[in-house]
């Protein structure tokens, strides 16, 4: 059995139901979510001329390889309508792996822990609820650690 970490995102209308439907798919094709972060209201990052976008964390305990993970989370978010356009542009839903167990993994297709954790206070947030003493295995600080030092300005606020 495997721990993984994921991050869901969604900023189109709907978005508490396009993670609530994201999550009720993971349990039943990805394996069990063991713990949940709140859900954050949080700026767009990258592309910033879009609407806002609802983000929470999950931890899993799944049997799947990493890349059976990969597919299975890109086929929940194809079910669930997401259309692949622009580069970070808007979406109904995005499920990014962060973590699985302490791999380092460097895949065409597949890179973790994923390479922009530490500059994303939109995924150090959520995360920080669930693994705040979660060591990560390259950069060798704890969530917790990465969220004081990260600089990314963008606001993260509990959604109400
Ligand atoms: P982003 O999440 O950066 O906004 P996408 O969701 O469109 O962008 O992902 C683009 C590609 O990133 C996917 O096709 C996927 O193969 C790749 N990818 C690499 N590493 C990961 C990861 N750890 N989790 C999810 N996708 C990843
Ligand atoms: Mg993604």
């Amino acid at each position: 059995m495997h721990t993984i970490y994921l991050l869901l995102g969604s900023n189109e209308s709907g978005r508490m139901a396009w993670l609530r439907n994201a999550i009720e798919l993971l349990q039943q094709h990805c394996g069990e979510v063991t713990d949940r972060s709140a859900i954050y209201e949080t700026a767009a990052w990258g592309l910033e001329d879009q609407p806002d976008f609802l983000n929470m964390a999950l931890c899993l305990n799944t049997k799947l390889s990493p890349e059976e993970l990969l597919q299975c989370t890109q086929s929940i978010e194809q079910q669930l309508g997401r259309q692949r356009t622009i580069k970070w542009g808007q979406r109904t839903l995005d499920i990014d792996i962060l973590f699985y167990d302490k791999d380092i993994i460097d895949i065409p297709g597949l890179k973790v822990p994923h390479p922009y954790i530490q500059d994303r206070r939109f995924a150090l947030v959520p995360l920080a609820d669930i693994a705040p003493g979660f060591v990560h295995p390259q950069l060798h600080k704890t969530i917790a650690e990465l969220l004081e030092i990260c600089p990314d300005p963008l606001p993260v606020t509990k959604h109400s």
